[in-house]
C-alpha cells in the first residue's frame, strides 16, 4: 500500500499544528514548532507563498480539517475515505464512528500501547511481523481489534534491543480502552475506543461536511 515518504515536518506546518509524526523528536527542541516558540517567529506553511495571508472558505477549512485527520494516522486519501463508508454504514454518529474504527487499526494500537514512538514505527512493527494478536502473527498494519483482543510481541523478537528497552520503559498517557504489561510486552483490548478516549484536536464533524458534499 502506497504510504507518503517526504519530510513530516512539511505537513505539521502545512496544517499549523504538531501532528507528532517524528515519535520523540517532536517533543525535543528540534521540532519546528518549539524552535518558533524560542525565537517568537510564526511557523509558516511550507512553500514561496507559505506566508502569504490567504482567506479561509470553509471548504478550505473542512479540507484542512480532513488532510490533518489523514495525516495524524499516516493514511493516503483512499484507505481514509473508507472509513467514512464504513462509519456511514453503522449506527450512531458517523464522524465518531469514524474516528474510533480507525483507533482500531493495529499499527495505532501498537503505537497507543507505547511500543512505537510514532504511528509509522509501529505500523513497521507490524509490517514486520513482529505482532502477534491473539496469538498469531498479525502484519496487516489495518487489522482492526476487537474487545478482548490479546496483542503481544512475537516470542522470538522479544530479545532483540529494541524490545528489550521497551521493557524499562514507562507507558504513560495509556488510553482506559487499552491495558499494556511492558514486562510481558503484552497488551489487551479492554473495550472498543468511544469518541472520548481519542484526544486528538479533530473536529470531525467538518470531515463528514465534506465527504458528504
Ligand atoms: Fe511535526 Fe514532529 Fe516535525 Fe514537530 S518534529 S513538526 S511535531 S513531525
Amino acid at each position: 500500500m502506497a504510504k507518503y515518504t517526504g519530510p513530516v515536518c512539511k505537513l505539521c506546518r502545512r496544517e499549523g499544528d504538531k501532528l507528532f509524526l517524528k515519535g520523540e523528536r517532536c517533543y525535543s527542541d528540534k521540532c519546528p514548532f518549539s524552535k518558533g516558540q524560542i525565537r517568537k517567529t510564526p511557523v509558516f506553511p511550507p512553500g514561496q507563498h507559505g506566508s502569504a495571508r490567504k482567506k479561509l472558505t470553509p471548504y478550505s477549512v473542512q479540507l484542512r480539517e480532513k488532510q490533518k485527520a489523514k495525516r495524524i494516522y499516516g493514511l493516503t486519501e483512499k484507505q481514509f475515505h473508507r472509513y467514512y463508508l464504513k462509519a456511514e454504514r453503522m449506527r450512531g454518529v458517523v464522524g465518531e464512528n469514524m474516528l474510533a474504527l480507525i483507533e482500531r487499526r493495529l499499527d495505532n494500537v501498537v503505537f497507543r500501547m507505547g511500543m512505537g514512538s510514532s504511528r509509522a514505527q509501529s505500523r513497521q512493527l507490524v509490517n514486520h511481523g513482529h505482532i502477534q494478536v491473539n496469538g498469531q502473527k498479525v502484519d496487516i498494519p489495518s487489522f482492526l481489534v476487537k474487545e478482548g483482543d490479546i496483542i503481544t510481541v512475537k516470542p522470538s523478537k522479544k530479545e532483540l534491543g529494541f524490545f528489550k528497552d521497551l521493557k524499562e520503559i514507562k507507558v504513560a498517557n495509556l488510553p482506559k480502552w487499552l491495558s499494556f504489561n511492558p514486562e510481558t510486552l503484552t497488551g489487551k483490548i479492554e473495550a472498543l475506543p468511544g469518541r472520548d478516549d481519542i484526544e486528538l484536536s479533530i473536529q470531525e464533524h467538518l470531515i463528514i461536511e465534506l465527504y458528504s458534499k
